[in-house]
């Protein structure tokens, strides 16, 4: 049990504007930094779903090519391929558009 140092009074333990744990006179208001261990732990509760973060990496320079946009028609996109795992397929060339970035794919061959 702990008292007021001013008045004597009970003091109880409360938690502070910023979260910290301090005794408080009932009496004149007093308070008084609560010692020990006596830190409120705060659960932090993990959100069930995982953000899915996409991140497009801009900074590579891709290749520019003569391809026609199929949503904005402009005639002009970037363009890399990607090998299929399977050998006797051809690799898919995929397309960005340099003006709305729509990003398309057409298999080679
Ligand atoms: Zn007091
Ligand atoms: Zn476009």
């Amino acid at each position: 049990m702990e008292f007021c140092d001013k008045c004597g009074a009970m003091m109880v333990p409360v938690t502070s504007e910023d979260g910290t744990r301090v005794l408080k006179c009932r009496s004149c208001g007093h308070t008084r930094e609560l010692k020990g261990n006596l830190r409120v732990s705060h659960k932090i509760k993990k959100s069930p779903r995982d953000k899915i973060v996409v991140v497009e990496d801009d900074s590579i320079p891709m290749p520019v090519t003569k391809a026609t946009c199929p949503k904005c028609g402009n005639n002009e996109a970037y363009y890399w391929t990607v090998q299929t795992r399977r050998g006797d397929e051809g690799a898919t060339e995929f397309y960005r558009c340099t003006r709305c970035k729509y990003t398309w794919r057409e298999y080679g061959g």
